[in-house]
């Protein structure tokens, strides 16, 4: 078999026309643009290039975007005035806090400051408490970003075995959330897990977010299983490969996500949705 690919490129594009759509007619209705803060602390090349893809989106989309670039040196209650200021900016509808913070800065006590309403990128434990009480409101943008290109495939996903492995709380956790929420039947797998290539083969979708270099090589790939493949990473010779050895697991998989042009367009897209979600709450 050789898969179908999972265009991410393709499918945050067509989201972003439908935005933009929806900005325009929100404007004619006399309604205000969405708008979404990004504060970015130190100058950390990775997080500085998803930031500035994060800001010319909403560029792209029509929202209003506030870029607040602070020094790494800002103290944790300095982060947090930033934060109370824009949870009480009525211009503000989304709140994304570049992370990683650096080390003298809880990322847990930033995240929860943030309004839960304004909390885009799904990381509040109110949100993901509502993900797992199947009551979604802002979901985290990555897997449900892996969620509407699942759709793409047409497939039910309703029975099927789900295999996740990575159990971080970007992305593996609220991802099982989501595909119970589907009624699959969900395998959580992380580093101490045993026999993780004989759990994989059992798949029929495999997602993987571990952030190891093709890691997963294709004899753990059932055949005909739809695979996710969420990893970014950046080999010597500067090329950005997956988590799966893409060659090997295409000969096996019914569907595959390319690196790049898979799930990384995706979160950026879903971001986008989340802020007009909240903007379109805040009207509520
Ligand atoms: P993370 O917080 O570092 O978590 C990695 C997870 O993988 C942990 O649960 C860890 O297990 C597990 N793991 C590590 N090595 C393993 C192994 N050999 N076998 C099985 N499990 C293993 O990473 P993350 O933030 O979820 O990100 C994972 C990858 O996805 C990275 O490459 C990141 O850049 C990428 N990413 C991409 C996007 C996107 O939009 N495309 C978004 C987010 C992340 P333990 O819990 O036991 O330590």
């Amino acid at each position: 078999m050789t898969a179908q690919i999972l265009d991410g490129k393709a499918t945050a594009l067509e989201l972003k026309n439908t935005i933009k759509k929806q900005v325009e007619q929100r404007l004619e209705k006399g309604l205000n643009r969405p708008g979404l803060a990004v504060i970015l602390v130190g100058s950390n090349a990775a997080s500085q290039v998803y930031v500035n893809s994060k800001r010319k989106s909403c560029e792209e989309v029509g929202f209003l975007s506030k870029a607040y670039d602070l020094p790494i040196t800002v103290s944790q209650s300095e982060l947090l005035d930033l934060v109370d200021q824009l949870n009480n900016d009525p211009e503000i509808h989304g709140i994304l806090v570049q992370l990683p913070l650096p080390n003298h800065i809880s990322a847990d006590t930033v995240i929860e400051r943030i309004s839960p309403y304004k909390d885009v990128d799904g990381f509040h434990p109110y949100n993901v408490g509502r993900l797992a009480l199947k009551m979604p409101l802002l979901r985290s943008c990555t897997p449900k970003g892996i969620m509407t290109l699942l759709a793409k495939t047409n497939i039910a996903l309703a029975g099927l075995d789900a295999v996740i492995i990575g159990q971080s709380n970007i992305v593996g956790r609220p991802m099982a959330l989501e595909l119970l929420a589907e009624r699959c039947t969900i395998t959580v797998c992380h580093s101490k897990t045993k026999n993780l290539a004989d759990k994989a083969k059992q798949a029929d979708i495999l997602v993987v977010a571990i952030g190891k270099a093709e890691y997963v090589s294709g004899d753990w790939i059932k055949e005909g299983a739809i695979v996710i493949d969420v990893g970014m990473n950046r080999l010597e010779n500067g090329k950005l490969v997956g988590d799966v050895n893409f060659a090997e697991a295409a000969q096996k998989a019914a569907w595959i996500t390319p690196v790049p042009g898979g799930v990384g367009p995706m979160t950026v897209a879903t971001l986008l949705e989340n802020t007009l979600l909240a903007a379109q709450l805040s009207a509520r």
